[in-house]
């Protein structure tokens, strides 16, 4: 993990009862990121970070100093900091092969309900076709039983994420924890 948390506070997600009384968001020095990563052994890295590209001028700095190293990588990142600036292509240019996607849901009504604005009125097949073209695999994230969700949104949502290439995915069932956030799921 070279970052810690998220900016934004997504209602379903995890990580402001995780972080609750902490910061929200935070990275490591991108001097020490390298030396850590550098230590690893083998060539494969799984980035566990809520939002691998969340701070656009650390991810730009990391990236620049990942080229070079070989390393293939996965992450995870928000729909909306894969289709701003060009950031992923970045990403991808250090070694990045594979990347979950919170795409979350596809009915307007839940993104707006559960605080997940940052994904309202953007495209996601323009990045599933980013990321196709870059030759990043997909993991979409889903989260079903939100309130505007019915009975045939399990269908619709696979069908969507077969229809765009999804290599994998990972359906969460909204699920309230203790306190006020609910369901494991991130970016
Ligand atoms: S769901 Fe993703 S974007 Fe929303 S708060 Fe959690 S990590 Fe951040």
């Amino acid at each position: 993990m070279v970052t810690r948390g998220c900016p934004q506070h997504c209602d379903f997600c995890y990580k402001d009862a995780f972080f609750q009384g902490g910061r929200g968001f935070y990275t490591q020095r991108v001097d020490d990121a390298l030396a850590e990563i550098d230590r690893l052994p083998g060539r494969h890295l799984y980035f566990l970070d809520d939002r691998l590209l969340g701070d656009r001028r650390f991810g730009q700095s990391l990236f620049a100093g990942m080229r070079g190293m070989r390393r293939l990588f996965q992450g995870a990142a928000t729909v909306d900091s894969i289709l701003r600036g060009d950031l992923i292509e970045r990403a991808a240019e250090a070694g990045l092969r594979r990347i979950f996607v919170g795409f979350e849901t596809l009915n307007p009504g839940n993104l707006a309900s559960s605080n997940k604005r940052q994904n309202l009125g953007l495209d996601y097949k323009a990045v599933t076709d980013r990321l196709h073209s870059l030759g990043v695999m997909i993991n979409g994230s889903f989260v079903f039983g939100m309130d505007d969700d019915d009975q045939d949104v399990f269908s619709r949502t696979v069908d969507w994420a077969i229809g765009h290439g999804i290599t994998t995915a990972t359906f969460h069932i909204q699920t309230p924890y203790p306190g006020d956030s609910i369901v494991c799921a991130h970016a």
